[in-house]
């Protein structure tokens, strides 16, 4: 095995913290499911709120439902990435079971197959 579990474990571990900040910033866990996020309305001052403002916080309050969707989708892919380390299944892929290259997962730690079968998954 050529790959270097430690790492990329260090790699997407780093990366799933900073992908925390990022959704904690836009949005927050969801109680009834700690692994999925959802997005949290803009915290402006509502004292001042007038139709404008209001509808500044539906605009805000949609554009980050896209990025916790953008991000949630990210820190899903690096969970698995980890739980595939943990399971000595990491670095493989997914269509064929052929080892990613090891330059691929440099650029892309939680990638799930091989540059061949890049738009399958
Ligand atoms: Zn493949």
């Amino acid at each position: 095995m050529a790959i270097d579990y430690e790492h990329f474990k260090k790699k997407l571990e780093t990366e799933k913290k900073l992908l925390e900040k990022e959704l904690g910033e836009v949005g927050r866990r969801n109680p009834d499911n700690l692994s999925d996020w959802e997005a949290t309305p803009t915290k402006k001052d509502s004292s001042q709120a007038d139709e404008n403002t209001t509808a500044d916080n539906i605009e805000d309050y949609e554009e980050n439902v896209a990025i916790v969707n953008t991000l949630e989708t990210r820190y899903q892919d690096i969970k698995t990435s980890l739980d595939k380390i943990k399971n000595n299944k990491y670095g493989l892929c997914e269509i064929c079971g052929k080892e990613i290259h090891t330059e691929r997962l440099e650029a892309n730690p939680s990638a799930r197959t091989c540059r061949e079968h890049m738009n399958l998954a």
